[in-house]
Formats: C-alpha cells, sequence, structure tokens
C-alpha cells in the first residue's frame, strides 16, 4: 500500500469514529508526506491542526497506521500548505491553496492561536453541575484582566474545561478582534520552551507567551514535576500579571493537590477565582443531549434520550461518543432511532467499556500515583495516615469496580486480613456520601480507570 492509500485507509476509518463536523475540522488537508518503515510525516495545514491532531487525535492515528505498518514508532505532524505534487486526494479533503495560506497568515497575524470555533458560549449548555465555572467565565469575557485574575477553572476528564477556556478566548476576540489571545494546551507550552531553549529561540518564545493579553493554559496539571517549565511558567505568570493581562487555567484537579507543583505557583493558582465542574445530573445531561442532537440535525425521542442519559453518566465527552456511534448505525442502516435500536447499538459499548481491560494492578497503580505514593508503601504495613487512605480507597475500588471478595482484595493488596478490608471498604462506602472531597477524588481515578 503506498502512502496515498494507507492515508485514504486511515481516513476512512477516522471518518467511521469520528463526528462528521470533528473529522472534516481536523482532517481535511491533510496527507502523508513521507511514509517510512517506522516512522510517518503527516502534513497538515496549519498549527491549528497540528496540535489537535498530535492532542487529541495522535493515539486514534497512531492505532490505525499501525495496522499497515507494525513497525511504525513514531509519527510526526508538520505543517505543509501543498501535498507532494503526486499525491491526489479526494478534492473535498484539500482546501484551495489561497484559502489556505490566507487562513494561516491571518492566524500568524492576529496572534490568535489555536481557538477552535466549536467551542463558544452558545454552545454551552449551562446546568447546576457547570454554572459558576460558566458565570466566572463570561465575567473575565466581558472584562479581562479586570476581575477573576487568575481564573482557575478544575474538573474531570470531558466535562467543558477546554470548551469553556476556548470560549472566554473566541469571547473577547469578537469583543476586541486585536486582543492577543494566546491558548495552549500545557504541554504545548512546556514542548515551546524546551525547542525555544534547543533552538536558541527563547525571545521568540517570551514574546508569544509573556505579550499576550489573555492567556489560556488549558491541563496545567501538566506542569507537575516539571521544575525548569514551572520556572518559566512563573515568569510569564507575572509578566502577564504586571501588563493586566487576563490568565485562564484549566486542571483535573484543585491547585494545591497538582502534585510537585511548586508552592508560590499553587498559592498564585490559588489567590484567584478558583471554579468547577462537577459530575452533570441527569436533566442536564438530557439538555446536553438535546442540543448535540439538534446541531447533528438527529431527532430522538424523549424516552431515547433518557436511556442514553440514564446510561452515560460520567462526562460529556461520551455522551457525543454515544450520539455519534447512534448517527452512524443509523446512517449506515438507514433505520429509525427507536428505543429498541438504540439500546442495541449502545449495549454492547456501555458493557465493554467497563472492566474489559481493568485490573487489580491497573487500579492500584492508578491510585498510587494519584496520591503520590510508591506502589510499595500502597501495598505495605505501614499505618501513617497518608498511606492508609489511599489503600481504603483501593479496598473500595477493588471491591466495587472488579467485585473481588474481600479475602482476594486481601491477598491484591499485599496480603491483608479480609477484616481489615471490610473494615476499609465500608469506611469508604459510608464517608463517601458525604464527603465532596473524596467523591471527587474518586471520580477523578474511576475516570483514569476507564481513560
Ligand atoms: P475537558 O476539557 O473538561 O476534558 P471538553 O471541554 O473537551 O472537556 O468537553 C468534552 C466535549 O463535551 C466537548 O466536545 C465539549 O464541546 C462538550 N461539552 C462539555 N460541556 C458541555 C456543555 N456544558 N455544553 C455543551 N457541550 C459540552
Ligand atoms: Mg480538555
Amino acid at each position: 500500500m503506498d502512502k496515498e492509500q494507507l492515508w485514504q485507509t486511515t481516513l476512512g476509518e477516522l471518518e467511521v469514529i469520528l463526528s462528521k463536523a470533528h473529522f472534516t475540522t481536523w482532517f481535511r488537508g491533510t496527507f502523508i508526506v513521507a511514509d517510512e518503515e517506522d516512522s510517518t510525516i503527516i502534513g497538515v495545514p496549519n498549527s491549528f491542526s497540528q496540535e489537535w491532531l498530535k492532542n487529541k487525535y495522535h493515539h486514534q492515528i497512531y492505532e490505525i497506521l499501525k495496522k499497515y505498518r507494525p513497525e511504525l514508532t513514531e509519527i510526526k505532524y508538520k505543517i505543509c500548505t501543498v501535498p507532494p505534487p503526486n499525491i491526489t486526494l479526494d478534492k473535498e479533503m484539500i482546501t484551495p491553496v489561497q484559502e489556505k495560506t490566507a487562513e494561516t497568515s491571518k492566524v500568524d497575524h492576529d496572534q490568535t492561536f489555536n481557538l477552535n470555533s466549536h467551542y463558544t458560549f452558545e454552545n454551552f449548555v449551562v446546568g447546576n453541575s457547570n454554572r459558576l465555572a460558566h458565570a466566572a467565565s463570561l465575567a473575565v469575557s466581558n472584562k479581562p484582566g479586570k476581575k477573576y485574575n487568575p481564573l482557575f477553572i478544575y474538573g474531570g476528564v470531558g466535562l467543558g474545561k477546554t470548551h469553556l477556556i476556548q470560549a472566554i478566548g473566541q469571547e473577547i476576540k469578537k469583543k476586541n478582534p486585536k486582543a492577543k489571545i494566546v491558548y495552549a494546551p500545557c504541554e504545548h507550552f512546556a514542548n515551546d520552551f524546551v525547542d525555544a531553549i534547543q533552538n536558541k529561540k527563547i525571545d521568540s518564545f517570551k514574546k508569544k507567551y509573556r505579550n499576550a493579553d489573555v492567556l489560556l493554559i488549558d491541563d496545567i496539571q501538566f506542569l507537575s514535576g516539571k521544575e525548569g517549565t514551572q520556572e518559566e511558567f512563573f515568569h510569564t505568570y507575572n509578566a502577564l500579571q504586571q501588563s493586566n493581562g487576563q490568565i485562564v487555567l484549566t486542571s483535573d484537579r484543585v491547585p494545591q493537590a497538582i502534585r510537585e507543583l511548586s508552592g508560590r505557583l499553587s498559592s498564585r493558582f490559588a489567590g484567584g477565582m478558583v471554579a468547577d465542574i462537577k459530575q452533570p445530573d441527569l436533566e442536564t445531561r438530557v439538555a446536553i443531549l438535546k442540543a448535540k442532537a439538534q446541531e447533528q440535525n438527529m431527532e430522538l425521542a424523549t424516552n431515547v434520550l433518557d436511556y442514553i442519559a440514564q446510561n452515560i453518566s460520567s462526562n460529556i465527552r461520551e455522551l457525543e461518543g454515544a450520539l455519534n456511534k447512534i448517527k452512524t448505525h443509523l446512517e449506515l442502516y438507514n433505520s429509525e432511532a427507536t428505543l429498541d435500536i438504540v439500546t442495541q447499538i449502545l449495549e454492547p459499548f456501555l458493557s465493554t467499556n467497563r472492566n474489559q481491560y481493568l485490573t487489580a494492578e491497573k487500579i492500584v497503580k492508578i491510585i498510587a500515583n494519584f496520591y503520590g505514593i510508591k506502589l510499595e508503601e500502597l501495598l505495605g504495613k505501614k499505618r501513617n495516615k497518608e498511606l492508609v487512605y489511599p489503600r481504603q480507597i483501593a479496598m473500595y475500588l477493588l471491591r466495587h469496580e472488579l467485585n473481588y471478595s474481600y479475602p482476594h482484595i486481601g491477598k491484591e493488596l499485599g496480603g491483608k486480613d479480609h477484616t481489615t478490608i471490610i473494615h476499609g471498604s465500608e469506611k469508604i462506602e459510608k464517608e463517601i456520601t458525604k464527603n465532596d472531597k473524596m467523591q471527587r477524588e474518586i471520580s477523578l481515578i474511576k475516570e483514569k480507570l476507564y481513560l
């Protein structure tokens, strides 16, 4: 299979798993520039696509390519506006060259990086779970740099953090097209910084980040353990504060809970407005589903919406995934979205989603990692509070997620008596109903288990 066929095949597979909107937004104008045994270079039309392919779709792209190139170990995403001359792609896939260059240069000129036009306030459904974060985001968009600076939004995976932080960028841009808005996932900031040092381009790095009017850094928890980048971020942060620039950060947990983050940064993050996004309640999930179905021109009956919302509760990305699955199926088989059919479509997905890859080993590793302790400590016998608590969470999760018997759990946790396990697991069961922090931690851990 040559590289054009390889890419066409890959696109074909991606098209099935992604929504049409995402597929066209992110994969239009992409092609394979070079393809060797173990590495592939994918050409993308702009830094925007580059970012998204690298951060959001890399895994899927890799999985598909790997089937045809078993030796593959590396994929690079390179900005190329024109595919190599011998390539013939479906016309739909390529935007005319002029349009592309115009787009790229406009982006550069504006100094607006990586804002996705889909993530707006208009498209954001407000419910109890995200009301505070939404209100704070709106306030920031109305008066950037004045109120709530920094704004720190935290919440679990797929609950709308990226959507909100991007909406802030769009909204400010709309009100003030000249504003210099920089959006970057934290990992991008970190990579940019390392690149800048390696290529002696630290000046342009500083210019990009420190001169921003609005700096939006997504998933700031990835600063954890990166000392050099933290140092640089600290200076960036101060520069922006001095110039009255607005800073917005998102994270999967509160500032104080980000491990290996310097105290001066976490205290600054915590010193502004801290707003959380919780898991959406049933009502909000139904409202979101309705909105998304409408966007996709799908008509779904109330009982169907309820069924989906009742069965998919952990996050909004999964709700979208379910809708896309249904949509693809309905189009493919030209069928109606009755409750029976939708149940059939989602059933296998709902049950395999859980448990299939979950093992005791995975649970204990993730818990140790989450609480920043060593695996041996988690499985050991020391009775310090910092160890006992995570250990009890492990008991609880082994019991509830894997249905292990108490003696079995005792064995998995380094040889403990079953009465200890019963005590630990029940303690968490009782406490979880009234302890918000515990609830949130457990749901964060669960997300990691099923990711
Ligand atoms: P996070 O960054 O918290 O992991 P995202 O912002 O990427 O989550 O959200 C996941 C998906 O769910 C996105 O496609 C986003 O548009 C959608 N989404 C999240 N919250 C809402 C909401 N309140 N209304 C509409 N769509 C939402
Ligand atoms: Mg995100």
